[in-house]
């Protein structure tokens, strides 16, 4: 072999030759090596009948974008009344039919953009060709890299359901939601499993109720946000697991109350929403730290803050009933967990406490076993959290995504853990 089809590096080619015009890409011509060609239809010698160019983007080359030009023979059969008539030769290792780029090409794509999230935009400009000719790519060998990964979703001892706003659209900036489905086993690294359009029940439980029953049978924990539509899921669906209520959105919810109980007083107070001179709007991130990582001076910050905004306490007690929710976790043991949690509801009920910290204690109460159910099983939608921001990550590096279809496998791609070896064995 010839030191140009060694640096060329495709199966039975010629170099012809390579194109270099500064400011350009690279023009890298070859020819299939054939030296017979038999008709497909009656076996008889083929005989070439003219050449045509059939340009590629291929891999970059010494840091350069490259393209392929393949001069493809079109033959004809020498056959008389063969009704062959005339056809080009056709070599999927190089480029298949109608491709844009050669097939190392868009392989190299999917790898770029799916295991290593970058952007689409990034890569286009590597191989100097359009957003879409990469996209495509990604799209159609990521699927296909996808469904030949039989093995990726093995069992799962924890599900987790969560909500993903995946895209803001039309000129009212609508917001499209879809559901992570993501394996949280303890023990494990989270693993998305699936994304589906929407977030409602009916969407996710058909989802559930398609797998293999065998499979259904082994999740014994369904681990959701505190929302309505997934219990109602697992209640339909995988009524046999113990629903857990995921400890971040635990949390979250009553910072979010705690949120609501400041720019409530702040209304009342000074009749107008948070300004940035304001004590109690300088306060809201200091509010929704955890106490343990306030500083002397962050803690006193706070202090002072609330005395001057906060005229009746009310922020403040909201504050400590949030930081009280904290502290349930730190108990170890699922019955001690019920009877804090219970007397903990009581008290935020008190017909004196703020309106948030009874708003908060009714949610405790209503969610109380999903709740204490975590001191038992120990995991959280924490992972699927972390899953979202690698989806976050992946949806700022995307010049937007329009379709469910793009933001599925590239967050699959991504967060979904596929078996890469599996990439070289694939045809889509
Ligand atoms: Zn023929």
């Amino acid at each position: 072999m010839r030191m140009c089809e060694l640096l060329v590096g495709l199966p039975e080619v010629r170099v012809l030759g390579v194109d270099d015009v500064a400011g350009r890409p690279l023009r890298v011509h070859v020819a299939s090596l054939l030296d017979q060609a038999w008709c497909r239809e009656c076996g008889a010698r083929a005989s070439v009948k003219d050449r045509v160019e059939v340009v590629y983007v291929d891999l970059p080359c010494f840091g350069r974008p490259t393209r392929l030009v393949w001069h493809k023979e079109r033959l004809c059969c020498r056959g008389r009344e063969c009704p062959a008539g005339s056809w080009t030769v056709v070599d999927g290792r190089i480029a298949s039919v109608r491709a844009v780029l050669t097939d190392r090409c868009a392989r190299w794509c999917t790898i770029q953009v799916g295991r290593f999230g970058r952007s689409v935009n990034e890569v286009a400009a590597d191989l100097a060709c359009d957003w879409h000719t990469v996209n495509d790519a990604v799209l159609v060998y990521g699927e296909a890299l996808l469904a030949a990964d039989v093995d990726r979703v093995g069992a799962v001892d924890a599900l987790g359901l969560d909500e993903t706003l995946f895209v803001r659209e039309g000129p009212r900036h609508l917001k499209r939601w879809c559901t992570s489905i993501v394996d949280v086993s303890s023990g494990g690294t989270a693993k998305l499993i699936d994304v589906i359009d929407g977030r409602t029940a009916a969407k996710v439980s058909e989802w559930i109720d398609e797998r293999p029953e065998p499979w259904r049978d082994t999740i014994r924990w369904g681990v959701l946000d505190m929302s309505g539509p997934y219990r109602k899921v697992f209640d339909d669906s995988l009524p046999n697991a113990t629903q857990v209520a995921d400890p971040f959105h635990v949390i979250k919810h009553a910072n979010s109350k705690l949120d609501e109980c400041r720019r409530r007083v702040q209304n009342e107070t000074l009749g107008h929403r948070g300004r940035k001179d304001d004590p109690l709007y300088r306060s809201r991130r200091l509010l929704t730290k955890g106490h343990e990582r306030l500083d002397k001076t962050g803690a006193k910050k706070l202090t002072s803050l609330l005395k001057a905004g906060d005229p009746r306490g009310e922020v403040r007690m909201t504050w400590h009933a949030k930081e009280t929710v904290r502290g349930m976790y730190d108990c170890d043991d699922p019955d001690a967990a019920r009877a804090f949690i219970d007397e903990l509801a009581a008290d935020m009920a008190e017909p004196a406490m703020p309106v948030e910290v009874r708003s908060l204690a009714a949610t405790l109460r209503r969610w109380r076993d999903l709740i204490v159910a975590w001191h038992d099983a120990k995991v959280t939608n924490g992972p699927t959290e972390a899953i979202n921001n690698l989806i976050k990550r992946v949806k700022r590096v995307a010049f937007g995504f329009r379709s469910l279809r793009n933001y599925r496998v590239r967050a699959l791609l991504y967060a979904g853990r596929p078996n890469w070896a599996l990439l070289a064995t694939i045809t889509p």
